[in-house]
């Protein structure tokens, strides 16, 4: 090829910049375009990685240093399939890869789940990180009980967001509006719920460690859970031992409460107007650790459940889909002709945030290959004026890389004053403002 590889890369999370940070270290290297549909980057390391995980978040310096390279462009509220769309891709670049992660949530499939007070880990999730598109949800934090469905580190997350205190959440970056409803709400006990036992629990220790820490709840494990529970990896090994500390704790009396009960799954969400209870059943491990219900219910009085049980993949309209898995249907990351994906659309929703590199690695190493032996031609119209050209028929407001630092830094400058990270734009209207006016300057 006689000019410099060009790829759209859709999304522009963990996975999206790995991938960016692969191509544009290729020899030779690539030239990327970043899709990115809100306006700001990052992906769910702003808007999913909790706000009091401050550290977790530094890794966007890494992608910072991506940005910068020679090659790369942001091109921020931008959305495939509203302003450009899959056939325009596969026109207008060498080749596209989707990182657009998992959007929705896994169902339970159990009657009462879309009654009022019954939230999905992802709405929660994307409304305390001050997500653009869920600061309009009224959720209601003033019951005495809520009730987490999963034992994940997403679970775990939004257990401990519930529990934290004023103070606790002052110096992070969670929305003005969760940090006063968490604060001043009424609730007293926050149970988390497993269908299997503390040894099967999807959960890391630092995660579980954290909740022991807590300024304004104490932690409740049932010591008849731990019985018998048998590791098999050090996860989980290490996970029992905390689990063991917390059960032989005594109670400080601090105002709230967090509960973990094991062995029970949700059969219905329970209420008239919204949610009032929810039915567990007791469930017993087969000889493959799957959960089997026995006939043993009971019902527990609450007024809210997030169900935390899992994200799903969207599908995106001509892209192939595995409907089972939920993620793109690919082959290590190649999908057809010109396109690929990395991340979570690709593998599904596991792992840390640096599990991403590796995959976004291997995706870029396919697309080099295919581009090596010849399988992937150079396509005519594959121009950055060609793009632009389009946006502008189409309308596009545009937010580039310029428009997300001058975003970050008005928000950087208004953390300032109360010693926190940043003040986070929560509209559309102030995200677009603030892109334009400094980016103009
Ligand atoms: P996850 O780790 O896959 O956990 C999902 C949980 O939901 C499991 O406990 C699972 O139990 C349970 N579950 C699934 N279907 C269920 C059902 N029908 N009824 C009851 N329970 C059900 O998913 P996640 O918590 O959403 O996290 C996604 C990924 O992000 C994970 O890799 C996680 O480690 C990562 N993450 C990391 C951090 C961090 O490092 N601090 C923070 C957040 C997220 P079974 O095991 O029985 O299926």
């Amino acid at each position: 090829m006689d000019r410099p590889l060009r790829v759209a890369i859709v999304g522009s999370g963990p996975a999206g910049f790995y991938a960016a940070g692969a191509l544009l270290a290729a020899d030779p290297p690539a030239e990327v375009d970043m899709l990115e549909r809100l306006p700001t980057p990052w992906g769910l390391v702003r808007l999913g990685v909790a706000p009091d995980h401050p550290k977790l978040k530094t890794v966007s310096r890494a992608f910072e240093k991506i940005a910068d390279l020679p090659g790369f462009r942001f091109l921020g509220n931008v959305e495939v399939g509203r302003d450009l769309h899959h056939s325009d891709l596969v026109r207008l670049y060498d080749a596209v890869i989707y990182a657009v992660g998992a959007q929705t949530d896994r169902r339970l499939g159990i009657p009462g789940e879309d009654l009022p007070g019954s939230w999905p880990a992802t709405e929660f999730v994307a409304w305390y990180n001050g997500h653009p598109d869920f600061q309009n949800i009224a959720f209601d934090l003033n019951v005495d009980r809520a009730v987490v469905i999963g034992v994940g580190n997403v679970a775990l997350d939004i257990a401990r967001m519930l529990a934290l205190t004023r103070d606790e959440l002052a110096p992070t970056d969670a929305s003005d509006a969760s940090i006063d409803a968490i604060a001043s709400s009424t609730l007293k006990e926050i149970v988390v719920v497993g269908r299997r036992g503390p040894a099967q629990a999807a959960f890391t220790t630092p995660e579980l460690q954290e909740m022991g820490e807590l300024a304004g709840a104490d932690v409740f494990v049932d010591p008849a859970d731990l019985v018998g529970a048998e590791p098999k990896d050090t996860n989980a090994e290490r996970n029992l031992a905390v689990l063991q500390e917390l059960a032989a704790r005594e109670p400080e009396g601090k105002p709230r409460r967090v509960v973990f009960r094991f062995f029970h799954s949700p059969v219905a969400i329970l209420g008239d107007e919204r949610v009032e209870g929810i039915e567990l059943v007791r469930n017993v491990l087969d000889e493959n650790e799957r959960a089997v219900a026995t006939d043993e219910t009971e019902t527990l009085e609450c007024g809210l459940v997030f169900r935390s049980v899992g994200y799903r993949g969207v599908e995106l309209p001509g892209v192939p889909f595995d409907d089972r898995r939920g993620t793109i249907a690919n082959d290590g990351g190649r999908v057809g002709p010109r396109v690929y994906c990395a991340g979570w659309i690709k593998r599904g929703p596991t792992g840390v945030i640096g599990t991403n590199k590796k995959d976004a690695t291997e995706t870029v190493e396919l697309l080099l290959s295919d581009v090596a032996a010849g399988r992937l031609e150079p396509n005519p119209d594959a121009t950055s004026a060609a793009v632009d050209e389009l946006l502008a028929e189409r309308g596009a407001r545009v937010v580039e890389y310029a428009g997300w630092t001058a975003i970050d830094a008005a928000e950087r400058a208004a953390g300032e004053k109360g010693g926190r990270p940043r003040v986070k734009f929560c509209s559309w209207d102030e995200l677009l403002a603030a892109a334009e006016k400094i980016a103009s300057a």
